[in-house]
């Protein structure tokens, strides 16, 4: 296929591309990866030294790898997987097994698999009124989750609009949701709107089971257990799959890279050109459309379609310039929330962690699990509240992976990868002051140690990645890690903006594919995927309305 809209180079010496895609996260890959199979010249520019944005593996010690950011996938679609044969490309991911664990208050692990039988005879023991809640939890996750999936891999409604097409589109979700009984549609909207932790306390009554459950309704987002919404964040985890099992969650062989290389890889294979060290200092505009971009030091490429999936933001208000936009959509866009509190503790230990309290066959599960320690709900809130007052919590929750377990691959001398995913500590303008991220990771350790006490003697090697670490390293504003928060009031047709919420721009040829549009955060791929379905039904369209355009030019020169 030859240019879209029948571009031809421009500009002498500048090289040209029938579409440029700025940021090489796994989005914009995927985004690359459809244009360049439906047969357009793309170029993706990568700010740093390698791809896949928050999906990468780094080695961040001499022969030693580790998930540096996302950790564990879900999400990511299996349409997609298929689409860009990315099996045939690398991407292998091993499912958790058991999926969950956390601790009783006596010590004793609490595995939660994703076999339900076992898992019912886990929290049995700690509770029988908590063992018979599962069930209806998950039926209600289930309905939600059968709802909400097939509205990912397609724009968000538009709302307001008046298009035939559009309004089709509203009427078909309409007619799903009317096949749905009230009641059922009553608890989803429910389950979308209210607090995770008033719903965690519909269900059940033991602290550890909340807090660990609740710590997920609480990742990645500026909010607090008990704050409206955050329901949601614990559904939006729920809605991927491994292996065919819904809600299941795996590692990646070679690590989360793996998935940004093997989607690199399927559009190389397509023709894509991909470029790292290329820091994209401006999108540039004339007349209202897109012509190109322009790198640091100068180098200018020229394309007709410029893709980002980089921050909305920095899209926007930076790479492009709020001149270029209606009020409206710089206001909204200025009003973006992007506020973060995750903290990534990445660790290399000499030895795995030793789980005590727990038979050895347990201690090895729990290795190939997300070991979740959260006291409770009220012990998560209070950790918010320490954030909310600008300081890290005092007493964090952390997540716990050993992906070296399931992957001895990721270290050359035998060492163990240890991830922490924790929470609450804040993004401030001045950075994190001396001494503050060893503190908050000494606090994490110590966490850790209660139930496998080898691990503070083990450490070899650590860092600690605070909201202006993510901030700084991979652009994500004011360390939000789905590149914006995930309030209802931002996400479907108000992602990032009304305006902007189905990838294009008001600016011609200018299209956002990153984690800040629907469907959100998260390895999906499932925002490149949509972007890149609708920058070619534009392009069609152009085509139709140009086929219209010449007959009636060619019987007006007639008469
Ligand atoms: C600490 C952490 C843990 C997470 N854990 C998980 C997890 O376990 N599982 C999960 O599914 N999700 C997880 N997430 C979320 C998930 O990783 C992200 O939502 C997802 O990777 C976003 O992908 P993206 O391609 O949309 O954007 P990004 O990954 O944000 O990529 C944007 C890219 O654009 C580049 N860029 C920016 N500006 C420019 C420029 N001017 N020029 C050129 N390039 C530019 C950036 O360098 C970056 O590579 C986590 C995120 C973080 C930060």
């Amino acid at each position: 296929m030859s240019a879209v809209n029948g571009h031809t180079p421009n500009g002498a010496g500048a090289a040209s591309y029938d579409a440029i895609v700025v940021g090489g996260g796994h989005n914009a890959l995927t985004a690359a990866a459809y244009l360049a199979k439906a047969g357009l010249r793309v170029c993706v520019l990568e700010r740093r030294h390698l791809l896949g944005g928050a999906c990468v593996t780094e080695e961040l010690w001499p022969g030693q790898r580790v998930s540096r950011a996302s950790y564990v996938v879900s999400m990511l679609q299996p349409k997609i997987v298929a689409d860009l044969e990315l099996t045939r490309h690398g991407y292998h991911p091993i499912p958790l097994d058991p999926e969950f664990a956390t601790f009783a208050s006596d010590g004793s692990p609490i595995l939660l698999p994703n076999d339900k039988r076992i898992t019912y005879e886990q929290v049995a023991r700690v509770s029988k009124k908590d063992a018979d809640a599962l069930e209806p939890f998950d039926r209600l996750f289930d309905k939600a989750a059968d709802f909400l999936k097939p509205l990912m891999m397609r724009p968000p409604p538009a709302l307001g609009s008046k298009r035939p097409t559009d309004v089709f589109e509203l009427l078909r979700e309409a007619g799903r949701a009317a096949g749905m009984s009230r009641r059922d549609l009553a608890e989803i909207f429910r389950l979308m709107t209210m607090s995770v932790g008033d719903l965690l306390d519909d269900y059940f009554e033991t602290d550890e089971l909340k807090g660990a459950y609740a710590s997920s309704g609480v990742v990645g987002v500026w909010a607090g257990p008990y704050t409206p919404g955050t329901a949601y964040n614990l559904l939006h985890h729920a809605l991927g799959e491994v292996g065919g099992v819904q809600g299941a969650w795996g590692h990646v062989k070679g690590g989360m890279g793996a998935i940004s290389e093997a989607i690199a890889s399927s559009a190389r294979a397509g023709g894509a050109t991909i470029r790292t060290d290329a820091d994209v200092t401006s999108i540039d505009v004339d007349g209202g459309r897109v012509t190109g971009v322009t790198l640091a030091g100068g180098e200018q490429i020229h394309a007709p379609l410029v893709l980002s999936g980089a921050h909305p933001k920095h899209t926007i208000l930076g790479l492009v310039g709020a001149e270029h936009f209606p009020q409206n959509v710089a206001d909204d866009m200025r009003r973006y929330r992007t506020r973060g509190a995750s903290v990534k503790i990445n660790a290399v230990l000499s030895e795995p962690p030793r789980y005590v309290n727990a038979a050895p066959e347990v201690a090895e599960q729990l290795l190939h699990a997300s070991v979740a320690i959260c006291p409770s709900v009220p012990y998560l809130e209070q950790a918010w509240q320490d954030a909310q007052r600008g300081k890290p919590a005092e007493g964090p929750y952390i997540e716990v992976e050993v992906p070296t377990a399931v992957d001895p691959t990721l270290t050359d001398d035998g060492t163990t990868v240890v991830t922490m995913f924790t929470q609450f500590g804040p993004w401030n303008e001045e950075g994190w002051p001396e001494g503050a991220r060893e503190e908050y990771a000494q606090k994490c350790f110590a966490m850790l140690a209660e139930h496998a006490p080898n691990v503070p003697d083990a450490i070899l090697h650590y860092e600690v990645l605070a909201p202006p670490d993510l901030e700084r390293i991979f652009g994500l504003e004011g360390g939000s890690i789905f590149q914006g928060e995930q309030g209802l009031d931002q996400m479907a047709f108000m992602r990032p903006t009304p305006e902007l919420s189905r990838y294009g721009t008001p600016v011609d040829g200018l299209y956002l594919c990153g984690a800040g549009t629907h469907p959100g955060g998260g390895v999906i791929a499932a925002s490149g995927h949509n972007a890149a379905q609708v920058v070619l039904r534009d392009a069609r369209r152009e085509r139709a309305k140009a086929r219209i355009r010449r007959p009636r030019q060619t019987s007006s020169s007639a008469s």
